[in-house]
């Protein structure tokens, strides 16, 4: 009943996704402002340009400066940026990145990119290094019947329209420049989605987005699961988590069918989706709690990685899960002491039920590999605090199951730059979760170090066959921090590219 009342009044159930959906940064107009890129030994790019070459040595003489001019050379701004001697992915990123975002900062809606010799890398650094986020008033006043329809963003600024981007070099890499775009659309869109704050995004409202940004795709099925089925599949582990909100849980399941042998087994993608986590009972101090709205970013980047597979049409079969719901305490919440019994029959005494996230994960792995034949079951989730104090907000920790996948994984995080370190699944981290007597584990060790290698041995117990390949990707640490030029000073979206970058090489693999 109370549900039933809230669905009626009140504004988290009212759909925002075309706020949010991705939008492909590719200019139609001609462009107002242009990145051009010289090296240190004074070449341009771009033959037409190499009379500025001399203008930017001497003015911009190390590499990353940039010297910005206005009504130049038939655009009203121009950025020339030193790229040094020798250019690389990595390098033309930074650059690109620096100069688009010094452009938008001065007013350019429509960029020209210098491929600079890397189009994808040059497209990703511009469209990744202009992004920002805001919630447009107008854009929310609908949900909230509200009058106002002055478009100002929340805080009372004018929202910045996104920039566009054309590609300026040779013109037979156009299309690796398109490829670029349509990767970082791929990052903003996640970046947007673990963003948006709590009260807009829940379980229905990701559903919600999901099934409009495929709706016009012959190739993808959206799959939005209510708490009926939920409970019908054993799902415990989710309802138990989800008892403490008054939002009902969902299960989303997206296939994309891009292999020409319909028989071609399933890379399968499961994101953590846990909507807000306060902790539960086990109650999170307040400090910097509100970043928990971002916790169900590993569903952001899995969604946002089909998203391009499918914008990219890769030849390959894709099935991506999540369990939603949001981990709050209240009177029903689930409480320390409670013992669950999940999908697979296991029993869980939950002694901790800030560490929900295993246990909906649990669910999810089990479902998708007892149903799917998978190539390999990849799994990411802000999981552990503990991975943050391990590696820092540089790497991703990969647990890995599976000597070619792990390979895949190094070989697709360097052409990224998106790192990660491959940690250890070892199953001694298990024995301190099989100590209760309640239940065959408990959700959480005590004393024993290692927490977030513990929460990977406690997730890969639940594959439906205990030889799947598979990884377990922690992204607890990368969740927010700036790193690089093209890095939002917000949630990062990673490691979306690199999981594109996975799905191709499975993809090419089969070919
Ligand atoms: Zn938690």
């Amino acid at each position: 009943m109370k549900r039933a009342m809230l669905h009626t009044r009140d504004f988290r159930w009212t759909s925002i996704s075309s706020t949010l959906l991705p939008r492909l940064a590719l200019a139609k107009e001609k462009p107002d402002s242009v990145i051009l890129g010289i090296t240190s030994t004074g070449k341009a790019n771009i033959e037409k340009y190499q009379h500025l070459a001399k203008e930017c040595i001497e003015t911009a003489p190390k590499p990353n400066d940039i010297r910005l001019f206005w009504n130049k050379a038939g655009f009203t701004r121009l950025a020339l940026i030193q790229l040094g001697e020798n250019t690389n992915a990595t390098s033309v990123r930074t650059a690109a990145a620096s100069a688009a975002a010094l452009l938008k900062k001065n007013g350019a809606k429509n960029i020209a990119v210098d491929d600079m010799g890397h189009p994808a890398a040059a497209a990703i650094g511009a469209a990744l290094g202009t992004y920002d986020f805001s919630l447009r008033r107008d854009q929310l006043a609908l949900t909230q019947n509200n009058s106002r329809t002055e478009k100002k963003d929340l805080f009372g600024a004018e929202p910045s329209e996104p920039v566009s981007f054309t590609h300026l070099g040779d013109e037979t890499k156009k299309d690796d420049f398109h490829t670029g775009l349509i990767e970082a659309c791929a990052q903003n869109f996640a970046r947007s989605l673990m963003e948006c704050p709590a009260n807009y995004m829940t379980s229905v409202q990701f559903c919600d987005i999901a099934s409009n940004v495929f709706k016009d795709s012959s190739k993808v099925n959206v799959l939005v699961h209510d708490e009926k089925w939920i409970d019908e599949q054993r799902m415990n582990g989710l309802l138990s988590v989800n008892a403490g909100s008054v939002i009902p849980p969902r299960f989303l399941e997206v296939r994309y069918q891009g292999a020409s042998n319909a028989d071609d087994k399933w890379l399968a993608l499961v994101g953590k989706g846990i909507t807000f986590d306060a902790g539960g009972i086990s109650l999170k101090p307040s400090a910097n709690m509100k970043e928990m709205r971002a916790d169900m970013g590993g569903a952001a980047v899995m969604l946002s990685t089909v998203f391009a597979i499918e914008k990219l049409q890769l030849p390959i079969n894709v099935v991506f899960v999540t369990a939603l719901t949001e981990n709050l305490p209240s009177g029903s919440a689930q409480k320390p002491g409670d013992v669950i019994f999940m999908r697979n029959g296991l029993s869980v005494e939950v002694d901790n039920t800030d560490a929900e996230g295993r246990l909906v994960l649990a669910d999810a792995i089990h479902y998708v590999s007892e149903m799917y034949p998978t190539k390999a079951v990849v799994e990411a989730s802000t999981l552990t605090g503990a991975m943050l104090m391990a590696l820092g907000t540089v790497y991703t920790g990969a647990f890995v199951q599976g000597e070619e996948l792990w390979s895949k994984i190094d070989q697709a995080a360097k052409a990224t730059d998106e790192p990660f370190w491959r940690m250890p699944f070892h199953d001694a981290y298990l024995k301190p979760l099989t100590k209760s007597s309640a239940a065959d584990l408990c959700n959480v060790s005590r004393g024993t170090g290692g927490g977030a290698c513990a929460a990977a041995a406690f997730v890969k117990c639940f594959l439906a066959n205990k030889d799947d390949v598979f990884a377990h990707l922690d992204i607890a640490g990368v969740m927010n921090k700036k790193v690089n030029a093209w890095d939002f000073d917000g949630m990062s979206g990673r490691p979306v590219r690199a999981l594109i970058e996975l799905a191709r090489l499975y993809a090419e693999a089969r070919l």
